[in-house]
């Protein structure tokens, strides 16, 4: 494919728009949010006004229509600022949104993704559950036909947005002998239905601006018309949604990186020791020359990983096999090598900071917090080595 990287007039406006919103808006709220661990919802309703809950959405559906470029432009410039903020959009556009785009009817899209891309619902995904991980095919939440409808029973943790979630794209067992491969259905599961509880939600490391939380299942009846996808094939909808994530993923991290980067040159540039800045210190130029580095080819990675996605469209039906499993390795080295490359920026410019970066309430502190669970969620780091090496294996570089 053609490797173009100039953005449009366009897309460099919504970057500037972006930028300024997340300044006057988002930053002045970042520490009390971190400190006293609350969802954002004031500046989460001001996103919503300005329609970044559909940023990648197609304007028929009620979104901006700028595409996975524009969806990571957001996301860089929000992860410059705080990465609570990115990750609320990023579960509900990336994970909630996204998979009814690519798998929905179209009485499904007017009906949840509509009101989603306008920022009228919020969206969650929940795959994870206390025995199944890393290794999601062995999930338990059970989905039993019960005529037309399905009836569905179990645990889900670790939801992200999952307190304020309207609805959830939820993954459950319509055959537990099948495991992933035929035996898992997505579907469309609103709070509020009976039989459906938020359970605990948890303390974190970082990110204290998002909910994460337990999703308790007690039966909860659903009709055909929320099953998304087809049945028994809910890990496309599931590995679909995580290639975008992925990216978006890459995207917030390569903001975070930028910031701690430019912390740093600031920081250095103004603290004397020994009669110099230390930035006239050979050691802490070589730090900066090696995140510039990270953040130039993260750069070029990210967004020729989203301009791929653009032209590859939304119709998982139109998708050879081929271009699937290069789509689904691509966002896995993006997310792989841009959540340990923001990780190692963000150390190495805590370490620039001295005693202060380790001080409470910077912005670097926060940033190193934060930054961790990168490379956690969305995939362990493990997990997209596993996936990254078995393509490699099955089809060579
Ligand atoms: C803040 C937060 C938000 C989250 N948001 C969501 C969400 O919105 N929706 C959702 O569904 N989930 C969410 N998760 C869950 C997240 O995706 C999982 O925590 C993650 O996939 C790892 O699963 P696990 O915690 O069970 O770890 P485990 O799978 O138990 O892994 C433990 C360790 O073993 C390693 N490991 C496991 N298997 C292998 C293997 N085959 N080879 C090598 N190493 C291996 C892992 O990499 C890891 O280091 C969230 C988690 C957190 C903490």
């Amino acid at each position: 494919m053609a490797i173009e990287f100039e953005f449009t007039a366009d897309q460099e406006a919504f970057r500037s728009a972006v930028r300024t919103f997340a300044t006057k808006e988002i930053a002045p709220v970042v520490v009390e949010m971190d400190e006293k661990e609350e969802f954002p919802r004031a500046t989460v309703q001001r996103m919503k006004e300005e329609g970044y809950f559909g940023v990648p959405i197609p304007e028929e559906y009620g979104g901006l229509g700028l595409g996975k470029v524009g969806y990571c432009i957001f996301l860089e410039e929000l992860g410059k600022v705080d990465a609570s903020h990115s990750a609320i959009v990023a579960a509900h556009t990336s994970l909630g949104a996204s998979p009814i785009l690519y798998y929905g009817t179209e009485e499904q899209k007017q009906r949840w993704l509509a009101p989603a891309a306008k920022g009228e619902k919020i969206l969650a995904f929940s795959l994870t559950e206390p025995g199944s991980g890393s290794d999601s095919g062995a999930l338990r939440t059970l989905a039993e036909k019960d005529g037309n409808d399905w009836v569905l029973t179990g645990n889900k943790i670790y939801v992200t947005n999952g307190r304020e979630a309207d609805t959830t794209i939820l993954l459950a067992a319509n055959d537990l002998k099948l495991g992933a491969n035929g035996g898992v259905t997505a579907f469309l599961v609103d709070a509020g239905l009976p039989g459906y509880t938020v359970g605990r939600c948890e303390k974190k490391m970082g990110i204290h601006g998002t909910s994460t939380a337990e999703l308790i299942l007690d039966h909860v009846r659903l009709g055909p018309e929320r099953v998304l996808g087809e049945v028994g094939k809910g890990f496309h909808v599931a590995m679909t949604a995580l290639d975008v994530g992925r990216v978006s993923l890459g995207a917030a991290s390569l903001g975070g990186m930028q910031a701690a980067c430019n912390e740093a040159l600031e920081f250095a540039k103004n603290r004397t020791q020994f009669g110099l800045p230390i930035s006239e210190y050979e050691v802490i130029q070589f730090k900066l020359a090696d995140m510039a580095m990270k953040i130039h080819a993260l750069r070029l990675m990210v967004y020729h990983a989203a301009q791929h996605q653009d032209k590859m469209g939304t119709d998982p039906k139109a998708w050879s096999r081929l271009e699937r499993y290069g789509k689904t390795r691509e966002a896995a080295i993006v997310k792989c090598l841009g959540s340990e490359w923001a990780s190692d920026v963000i150390d190495e410019s805590l370490q620039i900071h001295g005693g202060i970066g380790y001080i409470r309430g910077t912005a670097i502190e926060r940033a190193y917090r934060d930054a961790r669970i990168s490379e956690i969620f969305e995939g362990t780091n493990e997990i997209q080595r596993v996936v990254i090496s078995r393509d490699v294996l099955g089809r060579g570089l």
